[in-house]
């Protein structure tokens, strides 16, 4: 391929934007959350339940590493995928954690898991290529795919299971243009950890119909009540060889603003991938791999006072949720998020009309309840809201209190 000539200069015209970027919705977890802002700019006391990410510090080990790399003169390029010290920590990881084994030349590190997603999908999808989404579903997958040219497939869950993995559901949705079955477990927005079982159902069918399986592990680690996490690349080899790991650093260890992800997958995805950074963001930050490598091998004592807070968190807001008429919550076993039914207070009158959708639900919190949430219907599943409990118990129990006035309020 070459590059075309420039053309000579033409007269200042409209600046015309890619059908790419014009068919791409902004986040609106992003966008309640700037919302939230401004009103507070405004002086306004508003309590956000709108933020994905852990209200703690980065772990003071982790931070002393990238200051010392820092210091060392540690910022150069370094390798597109990443340096091998921290690839071979991801692979103790992996076997340590998961029970699957990977050489450090079927690992790359990326900036983030979301441009690990990113990534994987601009080297799998083709324009038409399907990708299956379980829904509830993060609001990114979708708009990611469609970026790719792909398309999404929302694979709807039940609610009666606890929006647990549904093999069969997720069977009819596969066609011939399937390329893979996305896994998010424990799941954002929902917070399910989904069952042993249902994973391996889908692993069975992925290798039946030729499809991989791609699974986001990002809240591995924020885990409650005994539930435990499955890797589906840890159920034998067959399975390791169709299943693209992704991963990152930012919930489990409050690392969000570093911007640090992995994928883990066989070696040919992983060389695409790494083909595809080289062109587009290089090396993720150097001192921040190294900051990774003291992370990686951090005792579970570095992050488990966080998970204990958010259980007790959790355990306060379900309660409450459930308090209040027309709402109900169950009890999510994985993330931070409670993701409540509100479809009961649908059809009730505020001081600006009937609301009738979630979107309208969380206008109304937000203006007369100065309380900030998601509607479910960015997360495909309209008569939901989710609340992130990613804040402290003060604020939650003046949020809950907040929120059943305002509900009281409406006729
Ligand atoms: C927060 C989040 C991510 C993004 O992780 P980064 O490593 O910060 O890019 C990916 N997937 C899910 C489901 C998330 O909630």
């Amino acid at each position: 391929m070459k590059a075309k000539p420039a053309p000579g200069r033409t007269a200042a015209r409209p600046v015309q934007l890619s059908g790419r970027i014009t068919s791409v919705r902004p986040s609106p977890t992003l966008a309640i959350t700037a919302l939230a802002r401004d009103l507070r700019a405004q002086g306004v006391d508003v309590i956000s339940f709108g933020a994905g990410e852990p209200d703690f510090n980065t772990p003071e080990p982790i931070v002393r590493e990238a200051k010392q790399a820092l210091d060392e003169g540690f910022t150069q390029y370094t390798a597109v995928g990443g340096i091998p010290e921290l690839k071979e920590g991801i692979a103790r990881k992996l076997l340590r954690d998961n029970g699957c084994e990977y050489r450090p030349d079927e690992i790359i590190v990326t900036v983030g898991a979301k441009q690990a997603f990113y990534s994987v999908c601009q080297v799998l999808l083709d324009p038409g290529s399907e990708l299956i989404i379980p829904s509830p579903y993060w609001v990114s997958y979708s708009d990611i795919v469609s970026l790719a040219g792909g398309i999404p497939v929302l694979c709807p869950l039940g609610e009666e299971n606890g929006f647990d993995l549904d093999p069969d559901a997720i069977e009819r949705c596969v066609t011939p243009a399937t390329r893979a079955v996305l896994i998010n477990s424990p799941s954002n927005p929902t917070g399910a950890v989904y069952s042993r079982a249902s994973i391996e159902a889908v692993v069975q069918l992925a290798l039946r119909r030729g499809l991989l399986v791609i699974t986001d592990e990002i809240y591995e680690k924020i885990i409650y009540d005994g539930a435990v996490h499955v890797c589906p690349a840890g159920l034998g080899e067959e399975a390791r060889d169709r299943t693209i790991v992704i991963n990152g650093f930012s919930k489990a260890y409050a690392m969000m603003g570093w911007r640090l992800g992995y994928v883990a997958a066989p070696g040919p995805i992983v060389t695409a991938l790494d083909t595809f950074q080289g062109q587009g963001t290089n090396n993720p930050t150097s001192f921040v791999q190294r900051a990774a490598v003291v992370a990686i091998d951090s005792e579970d004592s570095v992050f488990e006072p966080m998970v204990r807070e958010f259980k007790k968190r959790r355990d306060v807001i379900v309660f409450g949720l459930n308090t209040i008429e027309g709402v109900r919550c169950t009890l999510p076993q994985g993330a931070f998020y409670a993701f409540p039914r509100v479809d009961g207070l649908f059809g009730k009158t505020g001081p600006t009309g009937k609301i009738t959708t979630s979107e309208g639900l969380c206008r109304y919190l937000l203006e007369e309840g100065r309380i900030a949430a998601v509607p479910g219907s960015a997360f495909g599943a309209e008569g939901h809201l989710r609340l992130s409990y990613a804040t402290s118990l003060e604020n939650i129990q003046t949020g809950l209190d907040r929120m059943a006035e305002a509900v009281a309020r409406l006729s």
